[in-house]
């Protein structure tokens, strides 16, 4: 059987789909500090340094999955670029790699990262893989990242101008204030999985399989006290997800109904 995958609704505003329209189901994202330029180009030393890491492992590159994800991502992609006048812009790319301590992740310019070593462990079939991209994609879609950054900056003392990499230095030595975002990045949480579900819903994908990966979630992380929890209960991520299910079969295309 071939094994499958980062994962966390809010309130969006979303239309039911009709034949072969552009069905757009993300917001736009508006009053923002700093532009969305400035917030690419801190960030994108991350995926810089990733990369490097991986390379220098041997790790670099799929394997056991190559087809299937650049399948999922191709059809995923297409999708992502009907949502806003930026998404339909973005670089869109994926990087594989074979690192045990990385599950997937999105960088706010589009690029995007995931482990076969999840995807093996965790992601029992392409649909689950096609919500744990999308729910990544969705991130970068709604500019979680300049959001949070955003919010984070009203907390702050007003007097001092910050760049996003000065805030990104206050985000690793302030827990205070990593705490109080807890909030808003859990929205962000909520959001991605909406999203998430209704983009890989519209390419095609069953949308009550693609719930596994938050499923097994939800019984085996109960317990789990996290110092910042940046994510939601699972629990709570799968009810929210599961009220929304009536919606995203709606949004598959007809014949695969
Ligand atoms: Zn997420």
């Amino acid at each position: 059987m071939v094994k499958f995958f980062c994962i966390a609704f809010g309130m969006l505003p979303m239309m039911v789909a009709t034949a072969a329209q552009p069905v757009q189901l993300a917001y736009e994202p508006v009053g923002l500090g700093w532009s969305a330029a400035e917030v690419e180009r801190a960030s994108s030393a991350q995926m810089d340094a990733l990369t490097e890491r991986a390379h220098k492992a041997g790790q670099l590159g799929c394997s056991a999955y190559c087809d299937c994800l650049h399948r999922v991502f191709s059809r995923l992609v297409v999708e992502a670029r009907t949502q806003t006048e930026r998404s339909a812009t973005l670089p869109w790319s994926l990087l594989v790699l074979r690192l045990p301590d990385i599950k997937a992740m999105a960088m706010p310019d589009g690029q995007l990262a995931i482990s076969e070593t999840f995807v093996d462990g965790h992601l029992p079939s392409e649909d689950a893989l096609a919500f744990v991209l999308a729910h990544e994609m969705a991130h970068s879609i709604l500019e979680h990242e300049r959001q949070a950054l955003t919010f984070a900056r009203l907390l702050l003392p007003r007097q001092i101008v910050r760049s996003v990499k000065d805030m990104y230095v206050e985000m690793d030595f302030n827990l205070s204030l990593l705490m109080a975002m807890e909030p808003v990045m859990q929205q962000g949480e909520y959001e991605a999985d909406e999203l998430g579900m209704l983009l890989a819903s519209k390419a095609g994908y069953d949308p009550d399989r693609q719930l596994a990966f938050i499923s097994s979630q939800c019984q085996s992380d109960a317990d789990s006290v996290p110092l910042v929890a940046t994510h939601p209960p699972a629990c709570q991520r799968l009810q929210r997800l599961q009220s929304l299910l009536p919606l995203a079969r709606r949004q598959r295309p007809t014949f695969l109904h």
